[in-house]
């Protein structure tokens, strides 16, 4: 299988060659050049395996210039019982009837990205050797909080890579900051960096841009990289936990074969919402795929609408990760939904970026609002959300998770439709203590301290475990104190790369 550019220039590489270099030439996406189809037999067997097999099963699909032993190898490294607190790593939870959780947090980060970033630097490095290349990757983040810690986990101690992490000293939480300068690894770096998160983004983006100073790296041995959510190497380990819950149901009997079901995601870049698109093209039989967003709702209008327009204010809310005002996957949908039109994709691309907003054709409309259905939630309702799932099942969801119940009820209330449905949960309620916690005490909460508020949400219900990895912070060695002036960034580098691993 070979990969083009949703732009359409720089012809085709293969999947290794797409991993290493990210974007296509032309700025475009790279995409599979066709979509594997899975058979009623591969269903079968599938259902049999467990998770790490079927990973394999699928990234054996589409990483096709992989060995079977390298993907093993891969998977075995990135899933396992040393950083998933569960045997089965992307457990479906049964909520009712007909709705099902599938729970993506319980990788070290308690948040999906691990789903995809505990395995994309075992992908990367793979297919770096696979380029020929003998040089030492280094990957540059700028993070607002949970992709950078996500980052540091999957690079953590992982051969020939180092990892340097910027956050905007005022603009993280207190969790997420500690969780950032406790890491342990003898390849990683993480300094603040005075400033907000623009300001960390904008000083990697020039440093990605400095091809003088990446000519000075490579003299000693490195080039740079990033663990961007636009890379294929973290699209298509999202694709196997669609294929996995759906295969859960079949073993479980929960649906006969070729019952459809709906997927439910709550959306920010369009990532995940993707994978699932990606499943249903595989052969998953999918009735809708149900796009949740907050109060930046940029996608419920596109899907209503047919017309993207980011020109709108950008609210702060209690689910952060979905903040988005431009969802890059999003490209990737408009490149299979066009038939793989690159020449309208490019102008649509173009228009975003000249006048923030584009419209795509009548029949693309048509065909993305009758698989689609879009709508958001504001934070009272996801709070309010929170609570009746807490009163109702005795189950706790964050609050990403919660605007992905909420818009699936105002879906049902919509429809009347009663398909089995799979509500992606992308979040650990851990994750996002204090709006859980006022969420089931109605109230404000006052205390300071993370440590407590874990203990209290603790406390909220008997299934409810505080994740290793965030009770561990608190007695952790915080190794990373350092602040650096926008300016000095290229120095703070500098002295990561020369303490040697
Ligand atoms: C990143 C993230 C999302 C959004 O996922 P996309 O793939 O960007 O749409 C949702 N919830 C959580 C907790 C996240 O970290």
């Amino acid at each position: 299988m070979e990969y083009i550019s949703t732009r359409g220039a720089g012809g085709s590489v293969s999947a290794s060659a797409a991993i290493v270099k990210g974007l296509a030439t032309d700025g475009g996406l790279f995409v599979p050049n066709s979509i594997p189809m899975l058979t009623e037999q591969d269903f079968q067997d599938l259902t049999q395996m467990t998770y790490n097999q079927r990973a394999v099963f699928v990234l054996s699909r589409f990483l096709s210039d992989f060995a079977n032993d390298e993907l093993i190898s891969c998977v075995n490294s990135a899933y396992n019982r040393e950083s998933f607190e569960t045997d089965t790593i992307a457990p479906l939870y049964k909520l009712s009837d007909s709705e099902y959780i599938l729970e993506l947090w319980h990788g070290p980060t308690c948040a999906f990205k691990d789903m995809a970033l505990q395995l994309l630097p075992h992908l990367l490095t793979t297919s770096m050797k696979k380029q020929g290349s003998d040089k030492e990757v280094v990957i540059l983040v700028a993070t607002s909080g949970d992709t950078g810690k996500a980052a540091l986990e999957g690079f953590c101690d992982v051969e020939n890579t180092r990892i340097i992490v910027f956050y905007p000293v005022s603009g993280v939480s207190n969790i997420q900051k500690l969780q950032m300068i406790t890491q342990s690894g003898g390849n990683v770096g993480v300094s603040a960096i005075e400033g907000n998160f623009d300001d960390a983004q904008n000083g990697v983006k020039a440093i990605f841009e400095d091809k003088e100073y990446q000519e000075v790296l490579a003299k000693r041995g490195f080039q740079l990289s990033s663990a961007n959510s636009i890379n294929w190497g973290r699209l298509v380990p999202q694709i196997v936990y669609y294929i996995s819950a759906y295969c859960d149901l079949l073993k479980n009997e929960e649906i006969r074969p070729d019952e459809p079901v709906n997927f439910v995601v709550p959306t920010g870049n369009f990532g995940n919402i993707l994978a699932a698109y990606y499943a249903m093209r595989m052969g998953v039989p999918v009735n809708k795929l149900i796009c949740a967003s907050n109060s930046n709702n940029v996608l419920t209008e596109f899907i209503r609408t047919g017309t993207y327009n980011k020109n709108r204010t950008f609210h702060t809310t209690c689910s952060p990760s979905m903040d988005i005002l431009i969802s890059s996957n999003l490209e990737r949908l408009l490149y299979h939904v066009s038939g793989g039109d690159t020449e309208k994709v490019a102008d649509w691309m173009q228009s975003l970026k000249t006048e923030g907003m584009y419209t795509v054709t009548d029949d693309m409309k048509e065909y993305i609002d009758n698989l689609f259905y879009g709508a958001y939630c504001d934070d009272k309702h996801t709070l309010e959300t929170i609570r009746q799932i807490y009163e109702k099942y005795a189950y706790v969801p964050d609050t990403h998770t919660a605007v992905a119940i909420n818009v699936y009820q105002q879906y049902k209330a919509d429809t009347g439709d009663t398909t089995k449905t799979v509500i992606a949960s992308t979040a650990s309620p851990f994750k996002f203590n204090r709006s859980v916690l006022s969420a089931l005490s109605q109230d404000e909460i006052t205390e300071e301290d993370e440590f407590v508020l874990l203990e209290m949400l603790a406390k909220k219900q008997a299934d409810l475990k505080i994740p290793r990895s965030l009770s561990e912070l608190r007695a952790k060695e915080q190794r990373f104190t350092g602040v650096c002036d926008k300016t000095a960034m290229k120095g703070v580098i500098d002295g990561f790369l020369e303490n040697k691993a």
